[in-house]
């Protein structure tokens, strides 16, 4: 399972173009697109192996929420997963381990693959910390929850967008530690500075089962490297 995370880039016209491009390459991929791209994207991806998902959602499911949406607009658009607690949404907006279950549950309740995001960040791993954050980000994530219908990306904080990237062992040492939480019918994504050059030595590992991928999604070539080498 490889997700492209575009974050707050390219406009519906792009994404048209980018997903043309994609289905042109008979490949599977999934895409976490901006709100405003979700309908022609979905549209533009059906009857393709092209999977388009949101990069975030309200925990409301409807009301007096200005700015917000709802699980149920997503779903509507033709989106199949949703993005829940990516640590831009925990650190610039502040959604804390119970807004991200909230919005796991809302996701749910509107047949939407919640996928929940978790990591450490840099201070904490050098204090220590990473198991104790990690089993309780998830723990917390999916509370009330049974973990097969969730999908959970871990992606330490301190190698998103940095160039960074955990090493195979680093990377595979927390997935363990996931696995052990949610068993294994959970797919487990890495995600942190994934590109073609590193992709592979990930996938390898025996608990990482994809991977998912911010800067190297924008560029079809990019992307395309890392699924066609999984
Ligand atoms: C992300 O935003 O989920 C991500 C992993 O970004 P990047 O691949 O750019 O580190």
């Amino acid at each position: 399972m490889i997700i492209g995370n575009w974050k707050m880039h390219k406009t519906p016209m792009e994404a048209k173009a980018f997903i043309e491009e994609l289905i042109s390459h008979d490949v599977e991929a999934y895409l976490a697109v901006p709100y405003p791209s979700l309908l022609l994207a979905a549209d533009c991806a059906k009857n393709s192996k092209i999977s388009i998902g949101a990069q975030n959602l309200s925990e409301h499911a409807s009301g007096a929420y200005t700015g917000e949406v709802s699980g149920s607009m997503i779903r509507s658009c033709g989106a199949r997963f949703v993005l829940v607690g990516h640590s831009e949404r925990r650190f610039i907006y502040g959604e804390t381990d119970e807004v991200v279950n909230a919005k796991v549950k809302r996701a749910l309740a509107e047949e939407l693959t919640p996928v929940l995001c978790v990591g450490e960040s840099d201070a904490q791993r050098h204090a220590g910390k990473t198991v104790d954050v990690i089993r309780s980000q998830v723990e917390k994530g999916m509370e009330d929850l049974d973990p097969k219908h969730l999908v959970i990306a871990y992606e330490p904080v301190w190698a998103i967008g940095t160039g960074h990237t955990a090493t195979p062992e680093m990377a595979q040492e927390v997935h363990a530690l996931i696995r052990g939480l949610v068993g294994s019918s959970t797919p487990i994504l890495y995600g942190g500075s994934v590109k073609g050059s590193n992709a592979k030595e990930l996938l390898l590992q025996p608990d990482i089962d994809g991977a998912l991928v911010g800067g190297a999604s924008l560029k079809v070539n990019d992307f395309l490297s890392i699924i066609q080498g999984s």
